[in-house]
């Protein structure tokens, strides 16, 4: 429900528009796909992605010969597909591997996109599940960030390791593993800090924080989460684009898509990078993080 009211600007934004194109045709002609193409592409569906969509849709008009009035349900097909297709693992549950303890989550993404809060809500849910959870403040150029999750850790009653500002972000990362192994806990989440600056810094940093949790836990980080603002549109995909080539990228939160018409973007985002969404941010309440699943999105998309 909240996923519905979240996404109805997106949703109003596209549906209206596309009907509006729609309005007295009955063939899908080369008019029609162009508009369609207008269409997604200011829904910040990603102009690659938008590409794809068309040509496959246009290959169905060939073959099936529908008319403008399906032109809806097979656009909620195609865009299913391609979410099938990048979210391949679906998580139905806030839950954890059985045989990974501590499983280990490093938060990368840029500062204001949400970063904090989303660490504050997963601790928080994986607590009401019964885990124990411990969380480590590598941001430690931003004063406020190492506060901002203590506020965080105390809400939802976690540990919270932190050295301070200034300090090593890979001295945090590595204490706060160490701590998860010490208490074995279930999950240790560890903020970092999200200066996107050029290519390689942020890669030989994002490099020294794994390798100095993987003297811990050889296997660890088990998880590298990006969160990106979804209400930033094309700017969450540049950053996308970052991350991923700065570090392995193996789960994306997307945040702030309530209230937002630029909700398209999660569609894009799946596409290009073919990483999974895992979460995403409907709110700023401690409650407003839900597991991403794409028929639901979808769904809400076009209800
Ligand atoms: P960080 O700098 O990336 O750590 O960002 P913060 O966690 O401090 O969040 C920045 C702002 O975005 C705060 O005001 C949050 O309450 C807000 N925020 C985070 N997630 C969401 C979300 O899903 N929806 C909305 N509306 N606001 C959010």
């Amino acid at each position: 429900e909240k996923l519905d009211q979240g996404l109805e600007k997106t949703k109003k934004n596209f549906l209206s528009k596309l009907g509006k194109k729609l309005v007295g045709k009955s063939k899908v002609d080369d008019e029609v796909l162009d508009d369609l193409e207008e269409v997604l592409i200011s829904s910040d569906v990603g102009v690659d992605t938008t590409i794809k969509i068309i040509e496959r849709i246009e290959e169905r008009v060939k073959k099936e010969k529908f008319f403008a009035n399906e032109l809806d349900g097979i656009l909620k097909d195609e865009i299913a597909d391609l979410l099938a297709e990048s979210n391949q693992d679906n998580v139905e549950e806030f839950d954890l591997p059985k045989n990974t303890k501590p499983y280990v989550i490093m938060v990368v993404g840029v500062n204001g996109v949400g970063k904090t809060t989303t660490i504050g809500k997963l601790a928080n849910q994986f607590k009401l599940a019964g885990k124990e959870v411990v969380l480590g403040a590598a941001d430690t150029f931003r004063a406020a960030a190492v506060d901002q999750l203590k506020v965080w850790g105390e809400r939802v009653g976690v540990p919270v390791i932190e050295l301070g500002m200034n300090k090593d972000p890979a001295s945090v990362a590595f204490d706060a593993v160490e701590k998860g192994v010490e208490m074995n806990a279930d999950v240790v989440i560890v903020d970092t800090a999200g200066r996107l600056q050029t290519k390689v810094p942020l890669m030989n940093e994002l490099s020294k924080i794994k390798r100095v949790m993987s003297k811990v836990i050889p296997e660890a980080p088990h998880e590298v989460l990006l969160v990106l603002d979804g209400s930033t549109g094309q700017n969450a995909i540049s950053q996308a684009k970052a991350f991923t080539e700065a570090t392995e990228v193996t789960a994306l939160a997307i945040t702030k898509l309530d209230g937002t018409a630029k909700g398209g973007v999660v569609i894009g985002i799946s596409d290009q990078f073919k990483v999974p969404v895992k979460y995403i941010g409907v709110g700023e309440g401690i409650e407003d993080l839900q597991i991403f699943n794409k028929h639901e999105f979808v769904d809400s998309l076009f209800k």
